[in-house]
């Protein structure tokens, strides 16, 4: 393909279409299932079925630390592990706005090749439209996994008495593409990462997980209030205990926001007995990204569905899930 930018022929169907297919994606995504070109993916498996869909609005496309590629995959593969799930096959639609780059869609789909052979799945389907515009980038995932028979993960199996724990620390995808936004200068990077090993170690360990979710839009305290809510427990987390950088904590000083409900792109929540709760810390500790892992508070049964956040001095406040637009959005 010789042109630089997207343009209206490039959704054309025919030639063009072909031409940005074969130079740009066929090569990155390169397997034996989305070889065959045909209409539709057919793949081995069997048993019970996970799948998930997102959507991949982000701006800037490129930010510290990921992109819109690694993203997509990462936003799918999670929500896929975060019910026990392996994650196996992806598909990809991306949505071309005429004006884009086509460096900045090469290096997209590179990074999304690159993450997707991390997170060990296949992308088995695609597809490009373009659309007018000025230049932007979207890309919708659907994610497909299999559920090992005696694997059941999920809020319902959360019990007064487990533990709360997080993989990391808390808002770094957030800050990151703010600073890259308002063109502040820091050095906090996006935490976009595939949590496969991470998950995959997890299950392995024969630790009884009761719940995973992972924290990405809405932050900590909207998955832990939802987790609460839908397990009509109470979730009571230690304001100190939460994993916030010194980096991130200043940033969110300087700008007046709360890390509580910054997103994430690459950190999960784990529910399991507190008898287990140091076991799975190591081990969450030992895998690839879980460096910061943290017991942050533990489930009882004082007022079912709240969560309470008490701070170092023992004072309590109950939090909601994120209200209205709480900060700026970043997807
Ligand atoms: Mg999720």
């Amino acid at each position: 393909m010789t042109q630089d930018k997207i343009t209206m022929l490039h959704g054309s169907g025919g030639q063009a279409t072909g031409d940005l297919i074969k130079s740009v994606f066929a090569e990155a995504f390169s397997n034996e299932v989305l070889g065959q070109m045909e209409d539709s993916a057919v793949i081995p498996g069997s048993g019970t079925i996970a799948m998930t869909t997102d959507s991949f609005v982000v701006t800037p496309l490129m930010f510290p630390g990921g992109d819109i590629g690694r993203l997509a995959v990462c936003g799918t593969v999670n929500d896929l592990l975060m019910r026990g799930a392996k994650p196996m096959y992806l598909t990809c639609g991306f949505i071309l706005e005429e004006g884009l780059e086509v460096s900045v869609l090469k290096q997209a789909v590179k990074s999304m090749a690159e993450t997707a052979r991390e997170a060990g799945v296949l992308i088995v389907a695609g597809d490009t439209k373009v659309i007018e515009g000025n230049g932007g980038m979207y890309i919708n995932t659907a994610g497909v996994g299999f559920i090992e028979n005696n694997v059941d993960i999920s809020s319902a199996k959360i019990r007064p008495g487990d533990a709360i724990l997080v993989s990391g620390t808390m808002g770094d995808h957030h800050a990151a593409l703010l600073g890259e936004r308002m063109e502040i200068e820091t050095e906090i990077k996006s935490d976009n990462a595939p949590l496969t090993e991470m998950v995959a170690a997890l299950l392995a360990s024969g630790l009884e997980l009761h719940a995973m979710r992972d924290v990405t839009r809405g932050g900590l305290a909207t998955v832990l209030k939802e987790m609460a809510e839908s397990s009509q427990t109470t979730f009571v987390v230690q304001d100190e205990a939460i994993p916030v950088t010194p980096q991130v904590r200043d940033f969110c000083g300087l700008l007046g926001l709360d890390p509580y409900y910054m997103g994430n792109e690459g950190k999960l929540v784990l529910i399991l007995p507190e008898d287990e709760a140091e076991q799975a810390i190591e081990i969450l500790k030992k895998s690839r990204y879980g460096d910061n892992a943290a017991k942050i508070g533990i489930v009882c049964d004082d007022t079912p569905g709240e969560l309470i956040a008490e701070t170092a001095i023992g004072g309590q406040r109950r939090m909601d899930v994120l209200q209205d637009e709480g900060l700026p959005r970043i997807c």
